[in-house]
């Protein structure tokens, strides 16, 4: 891990480029859009490009409306250089989408991905870091950037997300006396909870209304449960802007330790999945496994194939990691 050669880079570059994964989240979309405004600060020319849209969600986050999408080469190939690219809470070079193919000198890799390729010129990947965003404050404290309200904004939203709202395995006394500091920043948590959660659209609760209604609980392994939907069944609702934490419909049953979810691409031809546990169990590495990655109690991957395959074989592997 070295913070130090990354705030090197970031001092000796002047044009640089913010980026995350696609479909980004709020550690991407928090941590990403701190750093902007840090190194704006500090007088660099910044751009945020995404390799897909941002959803709606983050709107409310300081300098949102500026965040660009490069969804493909040639959006890529129109994107001016820049001296640095900052990857933020990627796992892997694939999850940059077309960002990866911007011209750059440098290409800064900041996560907390158990799984992480190190892909970067420089790579700052630390495992226990809650959300990226205590990564990019680690590295903003390095470079004597002081904490303040619009810093504050972005941080919160990437452990309020990462931590699952301070309920997931990796909450620790330090999530609490880091977020604390944020919280001394003069931000107003509780309208950043709101809007993390209680922003949700009718479509939205269709949208959960299909998943209550596809959720099924293993035949053989009662403490395995998910939900699998059909490219025919979400047609029939409507996919929506983002699917947020269905798959934790299928983790709030009593006795579950191990939740999934499975939708199946409007082409058949692949199958989106996400996975969910509970310690000791481990879906990190099934997802690896399978081309993906993440942590080891919240992973995913893209399982090419159609669904009656992802289900034979996503679940086998799930039931192993129980048994
Ligand atoms: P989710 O299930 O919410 O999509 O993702 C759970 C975690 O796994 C997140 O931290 C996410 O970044 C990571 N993840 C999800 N899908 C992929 C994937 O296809 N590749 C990699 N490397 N990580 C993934
Ligand atoms: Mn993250």
């Amino acid at each position: 891990m070295s913070y130090a050669a990354a705030a090197k880079a970031i001092a000796n570059a002047s044009s640089i480029i913010v980026t995350t994964h696609i479909n980004p989240d709020g550690d991407g979309v928090g941590a990403g859009l701190a750093l902007v405004h840090a190194l704006k600060g500090m007088g660099k020319q910044v751009r945020f490009c995404c390799p897909s849209r941002v959803v709606s969600m983050y709107a409310f986050l300081p300098g949102f409306a500026k965040i660009t999408a490069v969804e493909d080469e040639a959006a890529a190939a129109k994107t001016r250089r820049a001296d640095l690219i900052i990857s933020c809470d990627a796992g892997d070079v694939e999850r940059l989408g077309a960002v990866a193919k911007v011209k750059r000198s440098t290409l800064i890799n900041l996560d907390h991905h158990v799984t992480n390729t190190r892909f970067g010129d420089l790579n700052v990947v630390d495992v226990d870091a809650e959300s990226t965003g205590v990564v990019v404050e680690k590295l903003l404290r390095r470079m004597k950037v002081k904490l303040d309200k619009t810093l504050g904004e972005c941080l919160y939203t990437t452990i309020v997300f990462d931590t699952g709202r301070f309920m997931h395995s990796n909450t620790t006394a330090h999530t609490f006396r880091w977020t604390a500091k944020l919280l001394e920043t003069g931000i107003d948590a509780a309208a950043i909870n709101r809007a993390l959660t209680y922003t949700k659209k009718p479509h939205d609760l269709l949208i959960q209304k299909m998943g209550i209604e596809n959720l099924r609980v293993d035949e053989q392994e009662p403490r395995l449960a998910g939900i699998v939907l059909s490219a025919d069944t979400i047609a029939a609702v409507g996919e929506p802007e983002d699917w947020g934490d269905l798959v934790e419909i299928a983790r709030s049953l009593a006795g579950n330790q191990v939740a999934y979810l499975l939708r199946e691409a409007k082409d058949r031809k692949t199958v989106r999945c996400s996975m969910r546990s509970n310690p000791p169990f481990e879906v990190g590495s099934v997802a690896q496994a399978l081309g993906g990655g993440g942590h080891r109690q919240a992973a995913g991957c893209t399982f090419v194939g159609n669904l009656a395959a992802a289900q034979r074989e996503i679940l086998a592997r799930l039931r192993h990691q129980l048994s």
